[in-house]
């Protein structure tokens, strides 16, 4: 059962770790609305769609009549109607842009609303993983070096004094290459993606809450504060997508409360200029102790440093919450990079940017992700893996299969047809992810175990049979139907462990 919001480690005063960049034209409507002339609130084939809320409504909506009492809108003040769509989507991060970059290639006409002006900074270590080199080439984006990327071949482990490189393998569904890249260009990019294929993306719109069914409690829509002057502004839709992060103030005010019995993490990333810059392997450090323990246990987590290829490398460090330690994670990643090994050539004065961090939701830990018209993307839906901390490629891969379902939705001609439809999507999440989810949070745990393994971990892990281990457990990329035999145990082990 979903338990009540709780306060999670949040790091000072960045909660999700945006920050506003570039040039404030807020509140704009970029290009794609042209290549679609069907009417909203009919499907490709001019169905109509049938909300049970008041969608398309053309005129203002007062305070109090179907906006939720005290989210946005002060007693008497009007909120214009800012029009309406097939789907709404929240967030122009991997998860939304994606979302809405598929829908809008099958015709729906789709409204992805992004409180920023792109590009924007997202706290972030920029590593991309195979998973998310497959997302991108099914948007039909351009992966190559010439286009930005830098490519990278695989994974270092280092644990104790060993250091083991892997290489990402090449699949059948997966390409043998990952890719580093800022998260301003990267997200820019998507949501210049998704506009491209039709969407209509709104910048500088802060959603602020749910348009509501008020017999039913079914989400219409949204509003929003538009643009500098903060103009309250309702936009109408039978389906809502809630891609808005971690914070995700829409599955909230939708009472979509986290599980407090999934994981969470924290993740903290700095920048620093290093001849390092271009390495060709995304670098992991297991061995990641609090300096204030004097047991020196392991934490659950580990540190990273991955080459930017522009001079600088990308370095932090993600734990999981049930480390239940007093830790300064700050203060822990700078005496990480104090004890780096020369040739890195950290300096305190090579640092570029400030310390910054940010909440991992995990485990997929807030439901439902679909009820009542609004379904929950990303972070927003918790997909970010517990063993790893990797989110981006479960954003955009969580993005694709809500796109997927609503496509399906839409097309159907019956409101109960729809509704089936709809909860196709958290069972999508669930195969997909559940077994792989529980089983990285065992993993990760089973290093913050201080009698498990304690202060023998070091030389436990610095084998090579258990770096090969962690190194399949943190990757997630096998063939389904693969006759290694590790991997034959991880998909078993997968689908037995707890916690689904
Ligand atoms: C320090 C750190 C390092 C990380 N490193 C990696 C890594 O190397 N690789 C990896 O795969 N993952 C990494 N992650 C995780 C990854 O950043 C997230 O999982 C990923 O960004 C999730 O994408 P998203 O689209 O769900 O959410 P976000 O990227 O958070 O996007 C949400 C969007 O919604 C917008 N928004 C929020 N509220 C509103 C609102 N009210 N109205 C309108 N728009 C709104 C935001 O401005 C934002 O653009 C890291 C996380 C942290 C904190």
């Amino acid at each position: 059962m979903p338990g009540p919001e709780q306060t999670v480690p949040e790091p000072t005063g960045e909660a999700g770790g945006q920050q506003t960049g570039g040039q404030q034209t807020g509140g704009q409507e970029t290009d794609g609305r042209q290549a679609h002339e069907r009417r909203p609130g009919t499907t490709r084939d001019g169905v109509p769609v049938r909300p049970e809320g008041p969608v398309g409504g053309e005129g203002p909506v007062r305070a109090g009549a179907t906006v939720r009492a005290g989210e946005s809108v002060k007693a008497g003040e009007t909120v214009q109607a800012g029009g309406s769509a097939d789907v709404i989507v929240v967030g122009a991060g991997p998860a939304g842009s994606t979302a809405a970059a598929h829908l809008a290639r099958t015709g729906l006409d789709v409204l992805l609303l992004e409180k920023s002006v792109l590009p924007r900074e997202k706290v972030c270590g920029d590593g991309l993983t195979p998973r998310v080199v497959k997302q991108l080439t099914d948007l039909g984006i351009d992966v190559s070096e010439e286009a930005g990327w830098l490519h990278n071949r695989g994974l270092r482990l280092v644990s104790g004094r060993r250091s083991l490189e892997f290489d990402w393998p090449e699949l059948s569904a997966f390409p043998g290459f990952g890719l580093v890249r800022r998260r301003a260009d990267f997200d820019e990019l998507l949501a210049r993606k998704a506009a491209s294929a039709g969407a209509r993306v709104v910048e500088r719109a802060n959603v602020t809450g749910p348009l509501l069914d008020e017999r039913t409690g079914r989400i219409t829509g949204v509003t929003a504060r538009l643009g500098e002057e903060r103009r309250p502004v309702a936009y109408r839709a039978p389906i809502v997508v809630a891609a808005d992060g971690n914070s995700t103030r829409l599955s909230v005010a939708m009472k979509r409360y986290r599980r407090t019995d999934r994981a969470m993490g924290v993740a903290y990333r700095t920048y620093f200029t290093t001849p390092r810059h271009d390495d060709r392997y995304l670098e992991a450090w297991l061995d990641l102790r609090s300096p204030t323990d004097p047991a020196r246990r392991l934490l659950p987590g580990y540190a990273w440093v991955f080459g930017m290829g522009d001079g600088t490398a990308n370095v932090g460090l993600g734990i999981l919450d049930t480390a239940k330690a007093e830790v300064d994670w700050r203060e822990l990643l700078r005496r990480w990079c104090d004890g780096l090994p020369p040739e890195y050539g950290y300096t305190p004065d090579g640092v570029t940017e400030p310390i910054r961090g940010a909440a991992l939701p995990m485990g997929l830990n807030r439901q439902p992700h679909y009820a009542d018209g609004l379904l929950l993307v990303g972070d927003a839906g918790g997909t970010v893996s517990p063993g790893t901390g990797e989110g981006i490629a479960y954003a955009m891969e969580s993005g694709r299969y809500a796109a997927e379902t609503i496509v399906q939705a839409l097309a159907r001609r019956t409101d109960r047809g729809r509704e089936l439809a709809l909860r196709a999507y958290p069972q999508a999440l669930r195969s997909a992810y559940a077994g792989y989810f529980a089983l990285g949070r065992l993993a990760a745990e089973l290093l913050g175990r201080p009698k498990l393994l304690g202060t023998a971990g070091a030389a436990g892990l610095g084998h090579p049979a258990l770096l090969k281990v962690a190194f399949r457990l943190m990757v997630n990329l096998t063939e389904p139907n693969s006759k290694d035999a590790l991997d034959r145990l991880l998909h078993l082990l997968g689908r037995v462990a707890p916690g689904k």
